[in-house]
């Protein structure tokens, strides 16, 4: 128990459980409120259990946020050629205007945040991709460069155990990768060979999973399950990294089931409080310096809700620019049939990555990149269940021997690119939907853009290029944000800014507008990159305002 501590910290996942364990380590005394449950991976992830295939990320009670959606933008026949389909049903007429799919967005509350749900991948940011204005004229800059990220990228890394390639590529290191690359699996060297017949370089993609024991966690036993939960705790996730760093330290009290409901503001622009709920009672809780990192949907939204004579636009929100901006990742997923290629189920998740055209301007025409990964695990095709009912028509002893014959050959190609900000895709809070305690719920409402269309398009083309020269015979499905929200990485709706008067938080994620109040999560990225994974620049953008918070 910590009695006055010296930072409350708001939101357990890749961003909190950083500044938490930062913080912690130079001797602060936190106290760190989470909205969600701790998982158990014994209960939670049983992966060796025999319905394991049928299982998908354990929701426990109160380990899910509700969310509700405004406009998504419409869905102009003339782009049918991106709708999704799969073998197994029959094509529909794409929607009129694009719909929630899949998990929609499904961000997890509980200790250790998204990060228990995530796959892993470890991605540094393209240094051009943040100056993405500069280097194309499209979008913004960020207010920093890579070299200001570079050592806590470095820090964060050490802390999750990043395994990775030997070549630094674009995106220059200091030091190696703490692990050595993981080996590739089968599907995904197949997807190498292709690639460099194309003219398109693959390498074994950054992993936050071990590839050999680090800090008393245990090397990944390829299981498979990274999306489902890890089982034997190596994967980088916040609550085996982070959080057990900052909880050792004994300064670090931790409640959990404790969702803050709104911030205080007081005299001179500081937060002097916050309540938070336990059970049915809301406690009220005094705070010196308050880091909100509740991830890029809940952060504006607890800003919004804290509108008050004090601050009537919303908390932070003196320029307006709270929940704007808002920025999901486009991607597209497509899978090919590959006859004579067998073990395309094994192996770590995304173990291999394509950066060829990820770099701002490298995709022609377009401003935004955008990266391809092995997908075949993430798709969740390493199963037979989900090969039968999805790749598999017909039934009986036809069905069996198909099943028999292909399960192993279905190669998944995924892509994610650069998605524009724009005036519309907002978080804004909802008029009429509520929560259990009455206040507003968030409402996602994000469109794309013409150039995202296009990318999009490109992304599909050439992820059925890349299939084609893998030896595919055939397509088993494919689909993408053309048609369906499906967001895992989401940004912007706090941007950092150089100047008051673009954003909500400086440079160094203190916001502009109250002195103690710093933001440490997905929703300070002024651009979302061309297809890296956020958490890992989550994290050292984390630790990188941890030591700005200490400096005073
Ligand atoms: C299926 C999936 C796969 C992904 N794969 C990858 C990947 O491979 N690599 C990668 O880098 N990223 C991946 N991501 C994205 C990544 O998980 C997120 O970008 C990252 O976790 C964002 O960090 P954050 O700190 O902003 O938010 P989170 O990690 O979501 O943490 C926010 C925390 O705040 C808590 N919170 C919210 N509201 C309140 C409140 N009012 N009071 C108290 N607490 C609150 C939440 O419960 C949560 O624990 C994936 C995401 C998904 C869904
Ligand atoms: S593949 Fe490795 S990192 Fe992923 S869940 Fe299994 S053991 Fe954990």
């Amino acid at each position: 128990m910590v009695d006055a501590p010296d930072v409350v910290v708001v939101g357990a996942g890749a961003g909190g459980g950083a500044v938490a364990h930062a913080l912690t380590a130079a001797g602060a005394r936190v106290l760190l409120l989470e909205a969600g449950p701790r998982f158990d991976p014994v209960r939670d992830y049983p992966q060796t259990a025999p319905d394991w295939e049928r299982r998908s990320f354990p929701a426990p009670p109160g380990s899910r946020g509700a969310v509700t959606f405004g406009d998504l933008g419409a869905c102009d026949a003339a782009d049918a050629d991106l709708a999704s389909w799969t073998a197994a049903q029959p094509r529909r007429a794409p929607p009129a205007r694009r719909e929630v799919t899949g998990e929609g967005y499904w961000h997890v509350q509980g200790w250790g945040g998204t990060t228990l749900h995530f796959i892993g991948e470890a991605h540094r940011m393209h240094p051009q991709a943040m100056r993405l204005r500069s280097v194309t004229g499209a979008g913004v800059d960020w207010p920093i460069g890579y070299d200001d990220l570079e050592p806590f990228y470095l820090q964060a890394e050490t802390v999750l155990g990043v395994a990775g390639p030997a070549e630094a590529g674009d995106r220059w290191r200091s030091a190696p990768y703490p692990l050595p690359a993981h080996p590739l699996s089968p599907g995904a060297r197949r997807l190498a060979e292709a690639g460099a017949r194309l003219g398109l370089p693959w390498e074994a993609n950054a992993r936050a999973a071990l590839s050999q024991p680090w800090d008393d966690r245990p090397g990944c036993i390829y299981c498979g399950q990274c999306g489902r939960g890890c089982p034997i705790g190596d994967k980088g996730s916040a609550d085996v990294t982070f959080l057990r760093r900052a909880e050792v330290t004994g300064r670090l009290e931790a409640r959990v089931n404790a969702p803050v409901l709104r911030l205080h503001p007081g005299a001179g622009g500081r937060i002097v409080a916050l309540d938070h709920l336990d059970g049915d009672r809301v406690v009220r809780v005094e705070t010196p310096v308050l880091v909100l990192a509740a991830g890029a949907v809940q952060t504006p939204r607890l800003l919004l809700l804290s509108a008050g004579p004090e601050a009537p636009g919303g908390v932070a929100n003196g320029s307006g620019h709270v929940g704007r901006h808002f920025i999901e990742t486009l991607s597209w997923l497509g899978t090919g049939l590959v006859p004579g290629l067998s073990g395309t189920h094994l192996g770590l998740p995304s173990d291999a990555i394509c950066w060829g055209l990820n770099a701002p301007g490298s995709v022609p025409g377009l401003p935004g990149g955008c990266r391809f990964h092995a997908a075949t695990q993430e798709r969740g095709l390493n199963g037979p269940v989900a090969y039968g009912t999805r790749v598999v028509p017909g039934f009986g002893a036809g069905f069996k021997a198909a099943l028999r014959a292909g399960f192993g050959t279905a190669l998944s190609v995924g892509a994610m690119g650069e998605k524009l900000p724009d005036e519309v895709s907002r978080v804004d809070l909802d008029p009429e939907a509520r929560d259990g305690m009455g206040l507003a719920l968030p409402r996602i409402t994000s469109v794309l853009g013409r150039q995202d269309i296009a990318l999009l398009r490109f992304m599909a083309g050439e992820a059925r290029r890349l299939l084609a020269e893998a030896g595919a015979v055939a397509m088993a499905e494919e689909g993408g944000s053309w048609d369906g929200f499906s967001a895992t990485h989401v940004f912007g709706t706090c941007r950092m800014a150089a100047r008051r008067e673009d954003g909500v938080v400086g440079p160094d994620g203190r916001a502009f507008d109250h002195g103690n109040l710093w933001i440490a999560d997905a929703s300070v990225f002024p651009t979302g990159g061309g297809g890296e994974s956020p958490s890992l620049t989550v994290q050292a953008l984390a630790l990188r305002t941890a030591a700005a918070i200490l400096a005073g």
